[in-house]
């Protein structure tokens, strides 16, 4: 794919949490699924980034992570990979407790309530773009189905895919939270991983009442059952904010990352 990282390839990787992470040396020998292996590749991607070496086995693990690296280190299949990982080795499983398991094979039209396994939260509709485009090859030939949705787009169009069905939501926190209000289209009660990218984006003020609705987690609006979310924080910055919203929102054992000396 052409994406140069000589410039990144040797940054040293700070951690910080209850065990020490131990760095995968390639895609091949990190454990992962001959489904997801393969979509590694086809998407060229051959070594993974400093950012990725860590994130995979940390969320492997099963920890809440805080990770911080510069742009273009790529966060995104940095969290990707792992997640939509953990949950193909259960995909059979997960799909056969689907709401409506007919509606997600071809051909039936049958609205269903969307029951998202994954939800990534994306301050801007750019990004929820780019990263329903990566979730998307690495869902290739797999059982999972990504969504998006944002603000701005067509609801209608985004409400039909949703009723498709969907595992792994993509969102702008304004139409999360505007989709969240119609219990019959979308719940949160199946979530197990909440991911937010470009997560200091969303402190600014604009976003401030959506973040606190959305890691809140907790109240009618987002029936989040809490104990079993693992929540991320991806950015590129680390502002002093991070660190008591960590404290107040992830589990106290999370595992916080940080490539290079920057942020
Ligand atoms: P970030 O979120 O850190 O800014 P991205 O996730 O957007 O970075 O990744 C930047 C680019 O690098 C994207 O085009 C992505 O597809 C590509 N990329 C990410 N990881 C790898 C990899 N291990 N090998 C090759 N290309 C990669
Ligand atoms: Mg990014």
């Amino acid at each position: 794919q052409g994406v140069d990282f000589s410039n990144i390839a040797e940054l040293e990787v700070y951690q910080e949490g209850p065990a020490r992470v131990d760095p995968i040396a390639s895609f091949e020998t990190a454990g992962l699924h001959p489904a997801m292996l393969n979509n590694v590749k086809l998407a060229g991607y051959e070594t993974p980034t400093p950012i990725q070496r860590y994130c995979l086995p940390a969320i492997k693990m099963g920890y809440d992570v805080v990770a911080v690296a510069q742009t273009g280190s790529g966060k995104t299949a940095a969290y990707l990979i792992p997640i939509l990982n953990q949950l193909m080795g259960k995909a059979k499983k997960l799909a056969a407790t689907r709401p409506n398991p007919a509606a997600f094979r071809e051909g039936v039209d049958q609205a269903v309530r969307a029951e998202p396994l994954v939800v990534i939260v994306c301050p801007s509709r750019e990004l929820a773009v780019q990263v329903f485009t990566e979730a998307r090859k690495f869902c290739y030939r797999t059982m999972l189905r990504p969504c998006v949705i944002y603000g701005g787009g067509p609801s209608s169009e985004q409400r039909a895919q949703l009723q498709k069905g969907c595992d792994v939501l993509i969102a702008s926190p304004g139409r999360l939270i505007d989709f969240m209000d119609d219990t019959r289209l979308l719940t949160l009660r199946r979530v197990r991983y909440m991911v937010l990218d470009e997560a200091d984006e969303m402190l600014h003020d604009d976003w401030k009442g959506d973040f606190d609705t959305i890691m809140s987690g907790g109240g009618e609006l987002l029936p989040i059952q809490r104990g079993n979310v693992r929540y991320m924080l991806f950015s590129a910055t680390f502002p002093k904010q991070f660190r008591d919203l960590a404290k107040n929102h992830l589990a106290e054992t999370h595992v916080r990352l940080r490539v290079g000396r920057a942020g």
